[in-house]
């Protein structure tokens, strides 16, 4: 393999074999090929794209380059769940536990927070002792065991990624849809799972904020799926307000908690419904939405999805007693009221304002090395379009210390006011369905009732 040819090559818009992708791949994770010759091709890449047989090659080479989360043979069908990221989107906290309670085997490995969005391991370490850690074996026993395991990605897990993702994140290639697809897909298709739901979001806080790039990208990464034995079904969703009443670590927790004991605000639940009947189906536990979600409400009302979330923390070293009882978790000891200001119909509030305020306060993190603040957090009362009055509290900060708070508070002040102004016509909370067969609006989701 000569690497120059190769750059010269995807340069000029020819596709690259996927012997040659599978020795650059493992040339790089090897520390054969140098950082500089990769960051050229990357950015041959990010211009001239990858055919659909180049991206299978590249994610197969890059799923080869590690270990797979260990499966028996038969058993339960397993299905997880991706977002696109955003802000107040705790679905994963809810749907791991309901899922499972469900018969369905939920190997959920997910990300931490990172830039304004936040992360389900920095939500789920906020319960004292809770652990996301752990070897791959460990993993796949507590998914035999209870159905269920949420834990990060291990140093064995796509080591590949690892490398290509931080040179794509100082060489301005981040944002390429076939290297975003490679990356997610790798690591998903290494749980070795039946199949795969993945929430795409679209609007001003989300990664893609416009639809045409969110749908471009949703479908890559469903024939990616397919392609790899993996059935494939991505919902694009909005992420032009914040997703429920709280954006933060452990407020996120005590929402989620109350989802699961079937007290959440509606679009949470509307979200989470929505993913949880496409998994439900995968799984082949389904025929149809509304019986998958009438078989998740059963087992929310039943406790039984509650019970799960309980055994999981009890797996993963964490205090039971929160389950039970909230008020366990940290609370930061400064709380402020923000009122409306205006009065009429809630606009939608800008998600990318609302996460750096929390990132602001310490409950994020500005780099991948940064310690969070499970404490600190905003709650939005009302939902988009209800009814307020001028003084009413639309919001609470929870902040550290009187001057957080003040900083905080003036900031929302400063993005409610600028939603007020704008009055933006909120984007439906489903957009769209898309399989590998097409791309549909999503409709309604009779769920409330
Ligand atoms: N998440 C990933 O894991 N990889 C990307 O490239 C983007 C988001």
């Amino acid at each position: 393999m000569v690497v120059p040819r190769l750059i010269e090559r995807k340069r000029s818009g020819q596709a690259l074999s996927a012997e040659e992708w599978h020795a650059l791949v493992a040339g790089y994770t090897a520390g054969e090929v140098p950082d500089y010759q990769l960051a050229a091709l990357l950015v041959a890449v990010m211009f001239r794209g990858l055919d659909a047989t180049e991206l299978a090659a590249l994610t197969e080479a890059m799923l080869e380059s590690g270990e797979r989360l260990p499966r028996p043979v038969g058993g339960a069908p397993r299905i997880d769940k991706h977002s696109t990221g955003g802000v107040g989107d705790k679905t994963s906290l809810i749907l791991a536990p309901l899922l499972a309670a469900c018969g369905v085997r939920v190997p959920m490995m997910s990300g931490r927070g990172l830039g304004h969005t936040g992360g389900t391991l920095d939500k789920l370490e906020s319960i004292p002792g809770f652990t996301t850690r752990m070897p791959l074996a460990d993993a796949a026993k507590q998914l035999e065991a209870i159905g269920v395991v949420m834990f990060g990605q291990t140093d064995e897990i796509v080591p590949a990624d690892r490398k290509l993702y931080a040179l794509r994140d100082v060489t301005g290639t981040v944002e390429s849809i076939p290297l975003i697809t490679a990356s997610i897909m790798s690591k998903k298709l290494a749980e070795q799972l039946d199949g795969l739901v993945l929430d795409v979001k679209v609007g001003s806080g989300a990664s893609m904020p416009d639809l045409g790039d969110a749908r471009d990208l949703a479908r890559t990464m469903v024939h990616v799926g397919h392609r790899a034995g993996c059935r494939t079904v991505a919902l694009i969703t909005a992420m032009d307000r914040p997703l429920g009443r709280s954006a933060g670590n452990a407020i996120e927790v005590v929402e989620s908690i109350a989802a699961l004991r079937g007290d959440a605000a509606g679009d949470l639940m509307e979200v989470t419904m929505a993913l949880g009947a496409e998994m439900l189906m995968l799984a082949g536990k389904s025929e149809s939405r509304s019986a998958a979600v009438a078989q998740l409400k059963r087992v929310i009302r039943s406790g039984a999805a509650l019970d799960k979330f309980r055994e999981i923390v009890q797996w993963q070293g964490g205090d039971v007693a929160v389950v039970d009882d909230p008020s366990r978790l940290a609370v930061a000891p400064v709380r402020r009221d923000v009122r409306a200001g205006h009065a009429g119909r809630m606009p939608a509030l800008p998600p990318r304002a609302l996460g750096e305020i929390v990132v602001a306060m310490g409950g994020g993190r500005r780099t991948a090395e940064g310690i969070i603040d499970p404490a600190v957090g905003l709650e939005v009362l009302p939902r988009v379009g209800q009814h307020v009055a001028g003084n009413e509290v639309v919001a609470v900060v929870l902040a550290r210390s009187p001057g957080e708070a003040g900083i905080a508070e003036t900031a929302l002040l400063r993005a409610m006011d600028a939603a007020w102004q704008r009055r933006e016509e909120p984007l439906p909370l489903l957009i769209e369905r898309i399989t590998n067969e097409d791309t549909a609006p999503y409709g309604e989701l009779a769920w409330d009732h």
